[in-house]
């Protein structure tokens, strides 16, 4: 009886949890400000990345990517279904970032993934209006601070980077690891608001596209993309893509959650980009041809055409 009650009370507790956000309905990502104000700011992620509009940055030079090979055959990693997503925790590592910017050393955390019902959305971020089949986010924290509780809310406490991935014929081995702690009650926590495996070590260059072709990618200034919203990420998003089999991708859409439903679009649609830039190592980028070097005689008249073209129009606004 004293079972049953403390199984009842489980149950009651993680639908109450579920309550309070997810991604459809009366809790879905449109209201999640009623609750978690944070959410209806003006530096919010995901966006998309529009080619046309982001800034060459030269200073974004490549990463520097410390310990990334890095493998320990004696650890394990925790893997998390909380209900909104599957967490693996990298704590226990010292995987580090920087260079590409970054003013101090980043420490990942954890990484956890986004994925759709069908191959044709899924990503959080999008690529001029494009989106991807999934998204994983590997989370590192500002090491001039404690941890990552305490950078979490921190301006610049945290640097995610954002992969896409682009589903093809071949399975992506390198993901057999987390796919394989995909079983018991990481598979089917249905009761369970935080159901617990874990996964044999892996190494998390052995995961992202090669370290070669990371140099190209996107730069702004957000939030956690899930409450409570968080301003306080530096996001760097690759233009390389992980690739990844169909039959994998189908893995995470049998994920169940302690409410007993599956685990499906769990992506934030793309927010507002309101005052911000996004910045680019791509020097292809933006794609939109500007006027370069002019000849002074004519920038001058193009400028006395301007300042005649303003007036004319601000006598018929005023
Ligand atoms: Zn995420």
């Amino acid at each position: 009886m004293q079972t049953f009650f403390w199984k009842t009370l489980a149950v009651v507790l993680a639908v109450a949890n579920a309550a309070e956000w997810g991604y459809h309905g009366d809790n879905g990502p449109s209201n999640w400000k009623n609750e978690f104000a944070v959410c209806g700011g003006q530096k919010q992620s995901p966006i998309n990345f529009d080619t046309n509009t982001m800034h060459y940055d030269e200073t974004l030079t490549p990463l520097t990517l410390t310990n990334y090979a890095q493998l320990d055959a004696n650890k394990t990693y925790k893997v998390i279904n909380n209900g909104h997503t599957v967490t693996v925790m990298l704590d226990n590592m010292d995987f580090r970032l920087n260079g590409a910017g970054f003013a101090n050393d980043y420490k990942a955390a954890q990484l956890h993934f986004h994925w759709g019902t069908d191959n044709e959305r899924g990503s959080e971020h999008t690529l001029n209006g494009n989106k991807y089949s999934m998204e994983v986010h590997i989370v590192h924290y500002n090491t001039a601070m404690d941890n990552v509780s305490y950078a979490i809310d921190k301006d610049k406490g945290l640097a995610v980077l954002g992969f896409f991935f682009q589903v093809g014929d071949a399975d992506n081995t390198a993901y057999n690891p987390i796919l394989d702690s995909l079983s018991g009650t990481v598979l089917n926590a249905t009761g369970i608001s935080q159901a617990e495996g874990s996964v044999p070590s892996f190494s998390l260059e052995s995961i992202i596209p090669s370290i070669s072709s990371l140099d190209d990618y996107f730069r702004y200034s957000g939030s956690l993309t899930t409450p409570t919203c968080d301003e306080s990420v530096i996001w760097t998003v690759f233009e390389s893509t992980i690739p990844i089999s169909n039959t994998q991708m189908n893995k995470f859409r049998q994920i169940i959650s302690h409410t007993g439903e599956r685990i499906l679009d769990n992506f934030r649609p793309v927010q507002n980009l309101n005052a911000r830039t996004v910045t680019t190592s791509d020097s292809n980028y933006p794609t939109t041809t500007t006027t370069t070097e002019q000849p002074s005689g004519s920038a001058s008249s193009l400028a006395l055409s301007l300042v005649a073209l303003c007036a004319t129009v601000f006598q018929f606004v005023l």
